[in-house]
């Protein structure tokens, strides 16, 4: 996601540190590249003692602070030793600290002094500012066990991105914990017309994978207020490895956080639910009162000639993962939340400001706890300073990350116009010759040349940036009826649901989930970004053609196909001009028609006359196979609709 710019930091007082202008001025490939440190860095728990490692190469003192009580005085602080060869600061304390409050106070060679959390806190006060040991086994909730089997059907994907307090904190959900993790967890919920909500409305529609907006600790919803006075999408980073706060029913106490996040992800595994989190390592909230620039000045994050910080992310900073710590942090961070929270995917936010090698040896660490955890991320290709020989992590390079998805903007801009521009329009509201960038897209993208395979197209039409497509239609072409923009949009929905690679849903989608015309609702109140559960009854038929259409995309292996070489075996492009889309897929038995038709009449499409079963028509999908057809040369479509029919041979 891109937000404007919530803090600029011109502020950064460029030679704050000695060792800041010394790190940017290219002395860091000593760190980067000898003084690499592989072990295991934070607060490091057993009960018999807890090791304290810091990673703060340019301090020429650390000490450990300790404090009463979670929100107490300082009680003592202790000096801790520094290995020279490694550049580690580390102390130990026996005996079982779980629930001890720290802080490190690091002394830098110019006398300056700065007070900071840890950048490996596992646990955290209110707001995150002070850190907390944590005995994670005590934080496991009733009946946690191993992993969900390993997810061995990638093709059958299909990704639900949703926000917690979205989900949960309309009147219209009958939630109790409204805006908290556990308000997914609650059962039987319904709307006011009886009708599935929340958790039990998830399992119902059958994604596969519900991606959460940022869960991990993020800096600007105020923790202490309940309800909270602002609202935010979370693209702020604080504690990478905490949980939110504002989500736990009691953010003060620092362990229910994280049983509650994890209660959350064993409610959704026990429904058959997997989770994605998304995950915002390009940038953090404000560098100044970041752990990263706080240890290590000037290291983690990119600069220009001037030693200004750079700007590709658009929201003041870029973290600089090609550089070997930075990169440390990210797969240690990534494996925290796979192998202790049993994550099941992971989003990367703007992943084109980061390198190629960062996200393989993300990709490298995954497979060691399970293969099939998914990888993928917002590839755009951004303005960052990397040197010639570092590959971003863009679509571009996607063929050299095998096994990371990227989000399709393609198909996005072919089927609704382009997001950026209100009045833009593509192929379901109103633009002609749109229809060869539909298909190419549609077909995973089988003649892009910078993919593997389509499995990494992440497809897609609308997720939490911009427009809702339902907002999108109206606003493209403000007179239209309501009848035809429902039109468009099942249409549009269906082509992603539809396509060869990853389908990819924003919750609500299902019934037209609109913001009221707000286009980048980030820090908008909830009356704007709350999920209406009541707005299903309103579009009955098109959250049916969204859970129809799960289920005939998970019995027709045609619609989900692994590689391009099947791709290119199974498919035909029959037209692809005047607002139709008509393709055959043939397989040994049978074959498969699909027609989108998005003009405003009826069409008559020539078709080899003989007996079909109709899957899909106007807007209906049939997938008990009980719609047969004696068709004779035509088959006629209605307006901005989709056929699917299927033919034995
Ligand atoms: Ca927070």
């Amino acid at each position: 996601m891109r937000t404007p710019l919530k803090m600029r930091d011109d502020s950064y007082p460029r030679d704050r540190y000695y060792q800041d202008a010394l790190m940017r001025l290219g002395q860091d490939s000593m760190f980067t590249k000898t003084r690499h440190y592989d072990g295991e860095l934070g607060a490091v728990y057993s009960d018999q003692a807890t090791i304290f490692r810091l990673w703060a190469p340019t301090a020429s003192q650390a000490e450990l602070i300790i404090y009463d009580d979670w929100y107490g005085e300082i009680q003592k602080s202790i000096l801790m030793e520094f290995d020279d060869h490694l550049r580690i600061f580390s102390t130990e304390l026996v005996g079982d600290q779980h629930g001890l409050t720290y802080a490190y106070r690091l002394t830098f060679f110019t006398g300056e002094q700065v007070i900071t959390n840890d950048p490996y806190a596992k646990a955290a006060t209110v707001n995150g500012h002070r850190s907390v040991v944590v005995d994670l086994s005590r934080t496991n909730p009733e009946g946690w066990g191993e992993r969900m089997p390993s997810w061995q059907t990638p093709e059958k994907t299909v990704i639900y991105e949703a926000h917690i307090r979205d989900l949960t904190v309309s009147e219209s959900s009958n939630i109790q914990n409204k805006g908290k993790f556990l308000g997914l967890t609650e059962e039987n919920r319904v709307n006011d017309y009886g009708s599935p909500a929340g958790l039990d409305y998830l399992v119902d529609l059958g994604v596969t994978h519900i991606e959460l907006l940022p869960a991990f600790d993020y800096a600007t919803v105020d923790e202490t207020e309940e309800p909270p006075s602002s609202y935010n999408w979370g693209y702020d980073p604080y504690n990478y490895n905490v949980p939110e706060g504002s989500y736990a029913t009691n953010p003060f106490d620092p362990f229910a956080r994280i049983t509650e996040m994890k209660e959350l992800i064993k409610t959704f595994h026990d429904r058959g639910l997997r989770v994605i989190m998304d995950v915002v390592y390009n940038h953090v909230y404000e560098v100044e009162n970041h752990a990263f620039h706080k240890t290590a000045p000037g290291y983690y994050f990119r600069y220009n000639e001037k030693g200004e910080l750079t700007n590709g992310t658009g929201v003041g900073n870029d973290t600089a993962s090609e550089r070997a710590m930075v990169r440390k942090y990210i797969v240690d961070s990534v494996t925290y939340w796979a192998r202790e929270y049993q994550i099941d995917g992971f989003r990367f936010d703007l992943m084109g400001i980061h390198d190629i090698d960062t996200m393989n040896e993300v990709r490298l660490a995954l497979n060691e706890i399970d293969p099939a955890i998914l990888l993928f991320g917002e590839g755009w290709d951004l303005y960052t300073p990397l040197s010639s020989d570092v590959r971003a992590a863009n679509q571009g390079n996607a063929k050299f990350m095998p096994g990371i998805g990227q989000f399709n903007d393609g198909l996005r801009e072919a089927v609704k116009g382009n997001d950026f521009e209100i009045t833009a329009k593509g192929y379901v509201n109103g633009a002609w010759y749109m229809e060869p960038q539909v298909v190419s897209n549609f077909m995973g993208g089988v003649d892009f040349g910078n993919y593997n395979d389509p499995l990494q197209l992440i497809q897609y039409i609308e997720a939490h940036d911009n427009f809702t497509l339902y907002d999108k239609l109206v606003a493209s072409n403000p007179q239209q009826d309501e009848r035809i923009v429902e039109r468009q949009h099942m249409l549009a929905t269906t082509i992603i649901l539809l396509a060869q690679g990853v389908p990819f849903l924003h919750a609500g989608q299902e019934f037209m989930r609109t913001k009221f015309g707000v286009r980048d609702s980030y820090n908008k109140p909830d009356e704007i970004n709350q999920i209406d559960w009541n707005r299903q009854e309103s579009y009955r038929q098109s959250v049916m053609l969204v859970r129809e259409l799960i289920k005939l995309r998970h019995n027709e292996p045609l619609l989900r196909l692994t590689s391009y070489e099947e791709i290119k075996d199974t498919m035909n492009v029959i037209r692809q001009d005047y607002k139709i889309v008509h393709l055959t897929y043939e397989c040994e038995d049978y074959q498969l028609v699909l027609v989108f038709n998005a003009q405003s009449n009826v069409l008559n499409v020539p078709v080899e006359s003989g007996k079909y079963t109709i899957l899909v028509e106007d807007h209906v999908v049939y997938n008990d196979h009980s719609n047969h057809e004696e068709i004779k040369e035509f088959k006629s479509i209605p307006p901005i609709s989709t056929l699917l029919m299927k033919r034995y041979y």
